[in-house]
């Protein structure tokens, strides 16, 4: 077998999804991702305070014979948002209904759907910041009163019908809790926040994955792996999948730690996580702008990555971490930054730098 190790390296981004082979690795990657993806409370590694809560909520909720309350979801892609809610409905042996609100065109569109749960479904909408206003007063409504108010005819034979609804749960996630409206915040009965991983945690996940895949790996390249997968879980398995490649055309399938350095080697990834892009930012912004500050808008030009992949992939992590920072004038980088990139700081340099 052969593999073509470029290829695998960009897609280790995101491969053209319009192109077929395109569509057929995502597929791939979607079909695996699910296979690793916990099912119930227990297999769900780390976050355990948020998972000793939620076992409260779950178990009350269960023993009142009631559905559970609203949930709000919130975090950074790829820790567990989608898998939460999953797990929530079958924890309450419930039916999941899972949609994305940039899917949630016309009111109607949400109405088909809330009419046609069945009762203590959970249905779990993706990206509830995306929203559209109307759909989200139709919303309110739904989630107090479990009902619709729906008009019947135009103009002035127009009238209101109220439509009665199940009882549901609501589960919503957001990476941008920051742009979801605060009536509709208020109205989730349970918050909960999703935190980056700790190494610990994600090598618990790694081990799991591992055995899921039957894929045999070191403790040293656990540790190396869980201290590069940018506190993600999905970023620490989606590496442990490509890493078993390396393993198993270059050696013997075994994934030690030297596999692990020369694997992210070539996947252009350094010991703390970071990509060639993470690197491309923080210099863009150190050698146009000074240092900063600049806009996410200018920045997203300047490097050729989408804003919303520079705002919810790539930032989070670089101000988790300590190179960036986010001030109301726009973004700059830190002292930690310049040391990262080995370049000099400019001296009275009129950057409105921060630190
Ligand atoms: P999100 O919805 O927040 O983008 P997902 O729920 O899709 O993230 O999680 C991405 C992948 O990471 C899942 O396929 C799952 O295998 C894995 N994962 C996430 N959280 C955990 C966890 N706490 N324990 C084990 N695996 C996890």
């Amino acid at each position: 077998m052969v593999i073509d190790f470029e290829s695998e390296i960009k897609d280790l981004g995101k491969p053209e999804e319009n192109s077929l082979m395109g569509r057929q690795y995502m597929e791939q990657e979607d079909r695996q991702e699910n296979m690793l993806r916990p099912q119930m409370l227990e297999d769900f590694q780390g976050q355990q305070a948020l998972k000793d809560n939620l076992e409260v909520f779950i178990k009350a909720a269960r023993s009142r014979g009631e559905c559970l309350d609203h949930a709000f979801l919130v975090g950074p892609p790829g820790l567990g948002k989608t898998t939460l809610a999953s797990i929530i409905a079958n924890e309450m042996h419930a039916e999941i209904r899972m949609t994305s609100a940039p899917a949630l065109d016309k009111p109607k569109d949400l109405a088909g759907i809330l009419t046609n749960l069945s009762e203590n479904t959970v249905f779990f909408i993706d990206e509830i910041h995306r929203l559209k206003p109307a759909l989200e007063e139709m919303l309110y409504i739904a989630m107090e009163d479990y009902e619709i108010d729906w008009v019947i005819g135009q103009g002035p034979a127009a009238r209101t019908m109220r439509v009665p609804l199940p009882h549901f749960t609501l589960i919503g996630a957001t990476t941008k809790a920051g742009n979801v409206s605060s009536p509709l915040a208020s109205r989730f009965g349970i918050n909960l926040h999703i935190d980056f991983y700790t190494s610990e945690e994600l090598e618990a996940i790694i081990t799991r994955s591992s055995r899921i895949l039957e894929t045999p790996i070191t403790a040293d390249a656990v540790k190396v792996l869980a201290a590069c997968s940018r506190g993600t879980p999905r970023i620490a398995n989606r590496l442990l999948r490509r890493l078993r490649d390396f393993a198993y055309v270059l050696s013997d399938g075994i994934i030690t730690s030297e596999c692990v350095t020369q694997g992210l080697e070539r996947l252009g990834i350094d010991r703390y996580g970071l990509e060639r892009m993470d690197r491309n930012i923080l210099r863009t912004i150190i050698e146009y702008y000074d240092g900063g500050p600049v806009g996410a808008d200018t920045l997203s030009i300047s490097v050729g990555e989408a804003v919303e992949s520079l705002e919810d992939f790539y930032e989070p992590y670089l101000i988790q971490q300590g190179y960036l920072k986010r001030t109301p004038r726009g973004r700059c980088v830190t002292h930690k930054a310049y040391e990262l990139l080995d370049l000099k700081e400019k001296e009275n340099a009129d950057s409105g730098l921060l630190f």
